[in-house]
């Protein structure tokens, strides 16, 4: 996978984007989702996860509250928003889910870079002021 950026003009986009994203993931691979509330993370998350095959986007939701989600075998949708230590994060058992065979997407992992591996797809959104125009890089680190 090459490190590009892309621009979406709606909700729907950014989702039809997911859905050409995971067409070139790995069967193992972590991909961080960064940006601000309301950026399009779990949206982005919807297509990936429908592009997979794992799930219908509308079963996708934000894991905010749950933390973990798992869509069919192979594919788990994580939010570490409410966390803040790396002691809550290893007791929702990230190790053992980055060891899998997995899809591993992950909301605010930017925010314990030191628990995420080295090899990862790190995935930015950001928002025009206001609009609905996302500007959405992905850069591949070996
Ligand atoms: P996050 O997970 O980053 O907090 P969400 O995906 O939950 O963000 O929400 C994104 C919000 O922005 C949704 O309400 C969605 O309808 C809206 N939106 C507007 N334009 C876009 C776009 N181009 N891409 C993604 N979401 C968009
Ligand atoms: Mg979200």
């Amino acid at each position: 996978m090459k490190s590009r950026i892309f621009h979406t003009q709606s909700e729907e986009e950014t989702v039809a984007l997911g859905v050409k994203l995971a067409a070139e993931l790995p069967a193992k691979v972590v991909v961080l989702l960064i940006g601000n509330l309301g950026a399009g993370k779990t949206t982005l998350a919807k297509g990936i996860v429908e592009g997979l095959g794992a799930a219908h986007p509308d079963e996708v939701s934000s894991p905010t509250f749950t933390l973990i989600h798992e869509y069919g075998a192979g594919v788990y949708h994580i939010d570490l928003y409410r966390l803040d230590r790396a002691d809550q994060v290893a007791g929702i058992g990230l190790d053992e889910i980055l060891e899998r065979q997995a899809v591993v997407l992950i909301e605010w992992g930017e925010r314990f870079p030191e628990l995420m591996p080295v090899e990862r797809v790190e995935i930015r959104l950001r928002a025009a002021a206001g609009g609905d125009a996302r500007e959405i890089s992905v850069l591949v680190h070996r």
